[in-house]
């Protein structure tokens, strides 16, 4: 699908630093997940695909970074939503200082923690388990929605991946947004989310032990801050570009509208993110180190390899509380 860029629409102005794009020789600009791609002099930048993601070459975690690098690495950060690096192999340390680079850290009440960090979390599922046994959700999503600030961003590392399977994929919130018609954004501007990860628990708790997840033992969240109602289209803080902010997890219903149209409105907006053209996939190896953005960008594991371990550590970044379109 072709996307022409607009001059006027992005409210923003490009990253401070940030060269005009090389194009394709002929003056026109490399158009990749919905942009045109910027130009990086420092670090190598691969496209994943023309939605979202790269792969970044030429850094090495464990060691200092120097100011313009960083620069670029956030500027594909931006534009692309979720960045690869591969053979990074960091010290629980060294993960949580790269982190801090993005914000500060936030510890999540569901998710399980990573051997006594409390602020770090893991994703573990040993050979012989053969279901998924983390919060980690089998539908396009982005994560704890029901904070009053979700996550801005989450870093991933592999300690062990499977040989074959268990990709993550990645669905650019902002194109399902740009895609849709104008009477439906219109309606989507005004509407707002009801949350909630008040019954994280008590649901687990009527599974049946072999199939209930591995959660959290205990937080220090009241029952108050497990409920929050945000924008259904999410505006990034400086540029304004707009994208689609609504999905299954946690979601209880749109203000205002009773559970059945809640429930037929949530389900067309959340098929529209699997249409493959939104996607990319990530293949993770050992040291494979991830950062994606979770207000933009949704994500979900793949549960599709059996007999082998899949150990994945992360941080998670706390965001802004989400900005909807300004009413006019
Ligand atoms: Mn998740």
């Amino acid at each position: 699908m072709l996307r022409r860029y607009h001059p006027g629409m992005d409210r923003g102005t490009p990253t401070a630093g940030a060269r005009q794009d090389p194009g394709r020789g002929d003056g026109s600009a490399t158009i990749v997940a919905g942009r045109p791609m910027p130009a990086f002099g420092r670090i190598g930048v691969e496209p994943i695909s023309g939605a979202c993601g790269c792969e970044i070459t030429g850094v090495d975690l464990t060691r200092p970074i120097a100011p313009e690098t960083l620069a670029e690495i956030m500027l594909a950060f931006e534009h692309f939503l979720v960045i690869v690096f591969r053979r990074q192999a960091l010290t629980p340390d060294q993960h949580r200082d790269f982190s801090r680079r993005f914000g500060e850290l936030t510890e999540l009440p569901q998710a399980p923690t990573y051997d006594g960090h409390r602020d770090m979390q893991e994703v573990r599922r040993e050979a012989h388990e053969t279901k998924n046994v983390v919060p980690s959700f089998e539908h396009f999503h982005t994560d704890s929605a029901f904070l009053e600030r979700p996550p801005l961003c989450v870093v991933m590392r592999a300690l062990d991946a499977p040989r074959y399977g268990g990709d993550t994929a990645f669905s650019n919130a902002y194109l399902i947004y740009e895609d849709l018609s104008d009477g439906l954004k219109n309606l989507l501007d005004q509407l707002q989310v009801v949350y909630s990860g008040k019954d994280i628990w008590a649901k687990n708790q009527k599974l049946d032990p072999d199939k209930r997840l591995r959660l959290r033992e205990s937080h220090n969240l009241t029952e108050q801050e497990l409920e929050n109602i945000h924008p259904a289209v999410r505006c990034h803080p400086r540029t304004g570009r707009k994208a689609l902010y609504v999905n299954k997890a946690y979601f209880k219903h749109f203000v205002g509208w009773n559970p059945d149209e809640s429930l037929a409105l949530l389900e067309y907006v959340q098929s529209l993110a699997q249409r493959l053209h939104y996607h990319c996939r990530v293949k993770w190896r050992r040291d494979t180190l991830l950062v994606w953005d979770n207000r933009f960008l949704l994500h979900r594991g793949i549960h599709d390899f059996m007999g082998e371990r899949r150990h994945l550590v992360r941080t998670t970044v706390i965001g802004e509380r989400p900005v909807g379109p300004k009413r006019s």
